[in-house]
């Protein structure tokens, strides 16, 4: 659709030159962050503060234009990027990306929406505090977007996910209202906790410009270790024993399967293997405290000694230094760009109760090589939340289009044991376009039918995010919901 000269000549008018982008200035804030979908928009609007944001959104309602929120665009289920009809706005938070008050004694941090998720834990370290909240994505994910999506990550088992560490928000709403919600409390019950409405909402009820983040002390002793284990069961069973021994100090525990930790170390340049033998599956953990002399150390020798004793664990390896860490920590966080460097793959985000890890990975690995033994899995993820990313990798040498044209295929079988075991198809990247078709089935009846009646309360005329989280037959490219 060509854009009309008379809405460009408006927006140009409220937010000017900077806060304007067209043509090819456009055309990367079109296409997500796994190239699935490539749309076209009249023009990026990118508002310098709320009271733009506001006005832009008061004329989007007068003259009925739909918008598409987007911060750092690296939300893996399609819904940051406009339609392929080019009718609808991109409206980028990005410029508006100010730290606006940090207290270490309330242990609050304001930021605006469009800050990096990097930069927003670098303002709370500055203070002496955390902000306990960490993804691979955190230098180009923005507040808004992470809020947006309700993201977990890596520390979501002692903190929470991204709605655990929200106080207050403020939010532009469809009509151009601005909600001033920005609240410091921790006790506030006055009615429907709105804030919650918008976290996780993907940008259909809202538009999220800034937020109060809840702190916690800084860290001053942690422990990372690497370990191989024999199999998913033994996985769960040295979650028990950290958990037992200090509930309180266990942060991360992440699972990775050796084929996903093997193509790491093909793909990623410096990986290295911290253990002698490779394995079929490993576990990172990690122990931290904000307490002085706490003993973490010693704590995790002797639970990691215990269980290589019995068995639970066959090898183990600690860090010694940050530099190590950090070597640990990549062989997880690069499993996302050694399996696109692998070829093609189809992704899935579930979630099953954490007792049914070990029969999830079972019985989807069974009915994999059922379906074709050379497709490679390679399930990786956040084993003491529960969510584990069952990804596929097409088998070596093959043709990565004709894989992908079986990803419903393999997508249903992932998600028909997630199912059986109580699960949820998508545990923590959101529901976008990309898996909006699955909604009535999996949550159809008077859940989606209540989400349904939020959403037209909000958002009558479905300018915000159309397509997102309520599917609308659009034309696309021929995709699958994995
Ligand atoms: C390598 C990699 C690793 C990742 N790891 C994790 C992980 O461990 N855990 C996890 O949960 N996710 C993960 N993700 C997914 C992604 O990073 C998160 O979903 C992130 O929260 C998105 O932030 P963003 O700023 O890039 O949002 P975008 O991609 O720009 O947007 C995501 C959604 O939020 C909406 N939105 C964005 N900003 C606003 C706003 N201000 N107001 C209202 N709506 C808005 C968009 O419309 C869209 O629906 C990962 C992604 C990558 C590429």
């Amino acid at each position: 659709m060509m854009p009309s000269d008379s809405l460009l000549d408006a927006l140009h008018g409220l937010v000017g030159q900077r806060g304007l982008l067209l043509g090819d200035d456009a055309r990367p804030y079109c296409t997500d962050w796994r190239s699935l979908y490539h749309g076209h928009t009249p023009a990026v609007v990118r508002p310098g503060d709320t009271a733009e944001l506001a006005s832009v959104m008061q004329l989007c309602a007068a003259r009925n234009v739909p918008v598409v929120p987007q911060g750092g665009n690296t939300g893996l289920v399609g819904g940051a990027v406009p339609s392929e009809a080019g009718d609808t706005l991109v409206i980028s938070l990005q410029r508006m990306n100010r730290v606006r008050a940090v207290d270490p004694l309330d242990l609050t941090l304001t930021v605006e929406a469009g800050i990096t998720l990097k930069a927003a834990q670098d303002a709370a370290a500055a203070a002496d505090c955390l902000l306990p909240l960490s993804i691979s994505s955190e230098g180009s994910a923005t507040i808004g977007g992470v809020l947006s999506t309700n993201a977990g990550g890596n520390t979501t088992l002692r903190h929470g996910n991204a709605r655990s560490q929200v106080l207050g928000l403020e939010v532009v709403l469809a009509d151009g209202q601005v909600w001033n919600g920005l609240r410091r409390l921790r006790k506030d019950n006055t009615g429907y906790c709105l804030r919650q409405l918008f976290v996780g909402a993907e940008g259909t009820l809202g538009l999220i410009t800034a937020a109060v983040l809840q702190l916690q002390p800084a860290i001053v002793e942690s422990e990372s270790a690497f370990c191989a284990v024999p199999d998913p069961a033994s996985a769960l069973e040295l979650l028990r024993r950290v958990r037992r021994q200090d509930p309180a100090a266990l942060t991360a525990f992440e699972y990775m399967s050796g084929v996903g930790v093997d193509l790491v170390l093909r793909h990623i340049q410096g990986a290295r293997l911290p253990l002698p033998v490779r394995a079929a599956h490993y576990v990172l953990l990690e122990l931290t405290t904000s307490r002085h002399k706490a003993g973490l150390r010693e704590q995790l020798e002797t639970v990691l000694g215990r269980a290589m004793e019995d068995g639970v664990v066959l090898d183990a390896a600690l860090a010694d230094t940050g530099a190590q860490r950090d070597a640990l920590w990549s062989l997880r966080e690069e499993h996302a760009e050694a399996q696109k460097r692998a070829g093609a793959s189809v992704k899935n985000d579930i979630s099953v109760p954490i007792s049914a890890i070990p029969d999830f990975l079972a019985r989807v690995g069974a009915a994999i090589v059922a379906l074709d033994p050379a497709i490679r899995p390679a399930p990786f993820g956040h084993f003491g939340d529960g969510n584990i990313h069952y990804n596929l990798i097409q088998p070596e040498g093959g043709d990565g289009e004709a894989f992908l044209a079986r990803a419903d295929e393999m997508a249903t079988v992932v998600n028909a044991v997630a199912r059986a075991l109580d699960g949820s198809f998508s545990a923590e990247h959101g529901v976008g376009r990309l898996k909006a078709g699955l909604m009535t089935q999996w949550r159809g009846g008077p859940e989606l039918d209540t989400m349904r009646r939020i959403k037209e309360a909000l958002d009558p005329a479905g300018l915000l995010s159309p397509g997102t989280l309520f599917h609308v037959p659009m034309p696309q490219v021929g995709l699958t919901v994995t």
